[in-house]
């Protein structure tokens, strides 16, 4: 299936220009134990729904971004730039 997915620098663009990074999954703290780890290494939320995932425009500019995704139906409800780490 296809469908479009806008670069927050390039614009619209077919999907297949992209590389899925995986739903995005909170680092754990500083310190973290081996459960921690574990969690945050092999589980995934896996939802039906809308979920927040990280895409490369790897055919484009190469930029890592956001996007929240219906999984269900592939609408894109949004796509943005990371803000710059701190
Ligand atoms: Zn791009």
């Amino acid at each position: 299936m296809s469908y479009v997915l806008t670069c927050p620098n390039c614009g619209p663009r077919e999907v297949t220009d992209f590389g899925f990074g995986g739903e995005v999954n909170p680092r754990p703290r500083s310190d973290p134990s081996e459960r921690e780890l574990g969690v945050y290494n092999y589980f995934r939320r896996n939802v039906a729904g809308v979920q927040r995932e990280w895409w490369c425009h790897r055919s484009g500019c190469g930029a890592w971004f956001y996007a929240e995704r219906d999984t269900r139906t592939n609408e894109v409800l949004l796509t943005e730039l990371p803000e710059p780490a701190a």
